[in-house]
């Protein structure tokens, strides 16, 4: 039999995690899909190493924290402890989290939620996207660029081998320092080619010291500015591939002339950024609104901004938003008018919302206090 939960739950930040909790304290059946390692990825990949974790909260705001369990401590802790405490947290309560698992799109199929994702399919009656609001992008190529890292967690899987750092940036410039340290340190010579779209590269001045100091230590890295990605094609081997066009000449009659360079997706790392939530959005058919001139206070003119309830269910059925994915500002409807609500991007704001969200969706489900664990 096919499983279908009462809720699937997209991001194991702050949000998703609350809301995770609370399903289970009542009772509801449901499941957590995080596109990382593990869960509070997005805050692991966002937050510098040792930062302190604040319980801030609005001045204005007149609600307490309503997932006690989650508020970070009074006395300021690191990330690494706060990430630690609420790994003991999920898996002490046993909380149902798949991590590794890229959310795609939402289908219908009669009144269930068919919710694709990187791993196959899931049915739910309602879906929470709590998948914050920096969404890292996807290389745009055709074909399918799904095996292209986005980050480096084993610079040793990287010894050996020739790698492709694709991005023009610190982040990309960071993670080639990881890759040609572990590569000196075990005697690896084989290069790391740096592709970026653009002629010219853009580092910090701390970051391209740091790079500096690697070359000079021997660090073998290849420049290639003005690189293109193109299709990811599958070789006779049936490694998957990723092409990168250099010394490129368009003729006027059509014809292009080019260098190119082809590697395993494997051995490659795309670090071209983030974005917003919107283009998953429109992909969702999530109703968005543009602010016009002078209704918006925290939003600039021309910003879209999603239309939800005041149960944050979005204009499709069934379909929930909440946490930093919504955040600074969204467009509430409630008693029949439309109207910016200010949502400060806040561990405050993700759980307060992971508690209004489970108790809607426990009413529209008709389950009761019986349901509830004491
Ligand atoms: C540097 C920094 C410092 C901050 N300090 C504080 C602080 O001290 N106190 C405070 O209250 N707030 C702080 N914040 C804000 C706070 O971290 C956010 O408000 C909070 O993390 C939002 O929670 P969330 O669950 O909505 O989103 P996130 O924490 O972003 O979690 C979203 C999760 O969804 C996953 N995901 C994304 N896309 C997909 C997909 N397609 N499929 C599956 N999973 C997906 C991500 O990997 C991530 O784990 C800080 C933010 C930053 C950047």
């Amino acid at each position: 039999m096919r499983t279908i939960y009462d809720v699937v739950i997209i991001g194991g930040g702050p949000a998703g995690i609350a809301t995770a909790y609370l399903c289970q304290k009542h009772g509801l059946t449901y499941l957590l899909l995080e596109s990382g390692k593990s869960i509070f990825q997005g805050i692991a990949n966002t937050y510098p190493a040792g930062k302190n974790v604040y319980p801030s909260k609005p001045k204005e705001a007149p609600e307490p924290f309503l997932v006690e369990e989650l508020r970070p401590p009074d006395k300021p802790v690191t990330v690494e402890k706060y990430i630690q405490y609420v790994q003991h947290f999920a898996q002490h309560e046993n909380l149902r989290v798949e991590v590794d698992i890229q959310f795609e799109d939402i289908r219908e199929e009669r009144d269930i939620l068919v919710i694709h994702t990187s791993k196959g399919l899931f049915r739910a009656r309602k879906v929470v996207l709590a998948f914050g609001s920096s969404i890292p992008k996807e290389l745009s190529v055709y074909g399918d660029a799904k095996m292209v890292a986005k980050t480096v967690e084993d610079p040793t899987k990287y010894v050996g081998v020739r790698t492709l750092v694709i991005g023009g940036g610190n982040t990309a410039a960071d993670v080639i320092i990881s890759i040609l340290k572990e590569k000196r340190q075990l005697n690896d010579n084989q290069p790391v080619y740096w592709a970026h779209i653009s002629e010219k590269f853009d580092v910090n001045k701390e970051t391209a010291q740091r790079l500096g100091e690697e070359i000079l230590l021997g660090g073998n890295i290849r420049l290639l500015p003005g690189a293109t990605p193109r299709i990811g094609e599958v070789d006779d081997e049936g490694v998957d591939r990723l092409v990168i066009r250099i010394n490129e000449f368009k003729q006027p009659d059509g014809i292009e002339i080019y260098h190119a360079m082809s590697f395993p997706m494997k051995h490659v790392i795309a670090c071209i950024g983030s974005q917003g939530p919107i283009p998953i959005f429109d992909k969702l058919g999530v109703q968005t609104i543009a602010c016009a001139e002078g209704v918006c206070q925290i939003a600039k003119e021309g910003d879209r901004l999603v239309l939800l309830t005041a149960e944050f269910e979005s204009t499709r059925k069934g379909v929930y938003v909440i946490g930093g994915a919504i955040s600074p500002s969204y467009m509430k409807i409630s008693s029949g008018s439309i109207q910016e609500e200010r949502h400060p991007n806040l561990i405050y704001t993700a759980l307060n919302d992971a508690y209004h969200v489970t108790e809607a969706i426990r009413k529209k489900l008709g389950r009761s206090e019986a349901d509830t664990k004491p």
